[in-house]
């Protein structure tokens, strides 16, 4: 199927004519931009049938397109490592925040898992927000197993401010692959499985079965996905004794892996005073109480800053952050309002006391004047750490696998949240490792890419790693 989606100035000012094209094969829908219209392009026989061939053939002598239904010319994609493809493939399928249909996500998984002879299972527990588990089964299937965790679902994304279609997975001649989710964290995903299908050409075989979870939500909190599937029935029939997620691209040489989480702490603020006419002096208004509530917390904010940047030697996720993130109050600019309200978001380093903290909040609240209340809108009080030392067996594997290859590796504490939190809450041993070195952080923001050997390096390193942790003897 062809249509015209839309026309709109593209970049430089150029006007062109975006379609949508969904071939009955195809996985997804694709997108091309031509400066010409859909009737212009019959005319120019570029475009002669409905037909994917005529689509990735499509070239306008003279003219150069945005980008193809494939953002590549066709003999540079039939080139391209299968991996990659598949992991460009991923990348095309929308799974946006905050309304994600998971659908052809999940189809496209559960295609990919036949191609490797993985078994899967769904479990649904919030309607709209699948979990898909996929399963290598090992020599000894009694044995408890390792869980290999990615999530599908991935952050708003603002087009305006990107090179190209954030959803398209354009490769530029350097190998960079421009996609929300290229590193938060479609490819991780893909990784697990292409090395999963390395291993497999080989003939190894692994000791302990290795599960591989799809999960959605987790960009909202993951309240509708991991959190509620850890103590689910499903989850524990799993039998799962160590898990891999997701970490973060570092800019250096080094991989940064994570063994523990801050604690977020969402807290709304709402300070109630005397309301009356804008051109008074009131006595106790919410926002004098309101800029004192900031002040504290803002203060607050100073201090952690200036312990990190004193301390060369401690990460963010070593110290506690604070942002003043919501406001909300008033009526009309001549109104006083009786009611002001102020949100932060606290993330909360695994080696504070943390009732120590509440009652320093509490301090400041009380300091501010009366009818302050404060209400969380997210609390996790977990603290739970994965150790990192001889006393953990599949740190020791993964760190052996790691120095195999002569990987420098920098243990650090997560400074967000990620699914990680659910299961070592549940009291499992968990490590968040994203394999990209050399590699600027761009979760979350705009132009996120991946370099396509950074992403092939990856799974060379989980090919070394999962045997590692998958033969850890009973
Ligand atoms: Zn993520």
């Amino acid at each position: 199927m062809l249509s015209v989606i839309y026309g709109a100035p593209w970049r430089c000012g150029i006007w062109t004519t975006r379609y949508r094209f969904r071939h009955p094969h195809a996985q997804a829908t694709r997108h091309i931009s031509s400066r010409f219209t859909l009737k212009e392009l019959h005319q120019r026989r570029v475009l002669r049938a409905n037909s994917a061939t005529d689509v990735l053939a499509f070239t306008c002598s003279g003219y150069s397109t945005m980008s193809m239904s494939n953002g590549l010319p066709a003999k540079q994609a039939k080139t391209e490592d299968r991996a990659v493809s598949k992991f460009r493939e991923y990348l095309r399928i929308n799974t946006v925040q905050p309304d994600p249909d998971y659908g052809p996500a999940i189809k496209f998984l559960q295609d990919y898992a036949k191609e490797l002879n993985l078994s899967t299972r769904v479990t649904e527990i919030v309607q709209g927000n699948p979990i898909l588990v996929m399963t290598w089964t090992g020599v000894d299937p009694s044995l408890p197993s390792v869980l290999l965790n990615s999530h599908m679902d991935v952050v708003p994304v603002y087009p305006e401010h990107w090179k190209y279609d954030p959803f398209e997975a354009v490769k530029e001649d350097n190998g960079n692959i421009y996609a929300r989710g290229s590193q938060d964290m479609k490819c991780v995903g893909i990784q697990y499985l292409e090395a999963i299908r390395k291993l497999q050409s080989k003939g190894v075989k692994l000791l302990r079965t290795i599960h591989i979870s799809f999960v959605p939500d987790e960009e909202v909190g993951g309240h509708r996905g991991m959190e509620l599937f850890v103590d689910h029935e499903d989850f524990k029939k799993l039998n799962v004794a160590f898990a891999m997620d997701e970490g973060l691209a570092n800019e250096g040489p080094d991989f940064k892996v994570y063994y523990a989480e801050r604690a977020p702490w969402w807290m709304q603020v709402t300070c109630t005073g005397q309301p009356g006419h804008g051109s008074a002096f009131i006595e106790n208004t919410a926002a004098e109480k309101l800029r004192r509530v900031i002040n504290s917390f803002l203060d607050y904010r100073a201090q952690q800053e200036k312990i990190l940047k004193s301390n060369p030697q401690i990460g963010i996720g070593s110290v506690n952050t604070v942002n003043f993130t919501l406001v909300k109050g008033g009526v009309q600019p001549n109104v006083v309002p009786s009611e002001m309200t102020a949100t932060f978001d606290m993330r909360i380093t695994p080696s504070q006391n943390l009732s120590e903290l509440e009652a320093e909040i509490n301090q400041w609240l009380k300091e501010a004047g009366e009818n302050i209340t404060m209400k969380f809108l997210q609390k996790n009080m977990c603290q739970a750490v994965t150790s990192t030392d001889d006393t953990n067996p599949w740190w020791m594997a993964f760190k052996g696998a790691c120095d195999s290859m002569g990987l420098q590796i920098k243990t650090e504490v997560f400074p967000a949240a990620t699914d990680s939190r659910y299961i070592r809450a549940g009291g499992l041993p968990a490590l968040g490792f994203s394999p990209m070195n050399n590699t600027p952080i761009l979760l979350h923001d705009h132009n996120e890419f991946l370099n396509e050997n950074i992403f092939l390096r990856g799974i060379d390193i989980y090919c070394e790693i999962l045997p590692a942790i998958a033969n850890v003897p009973a």
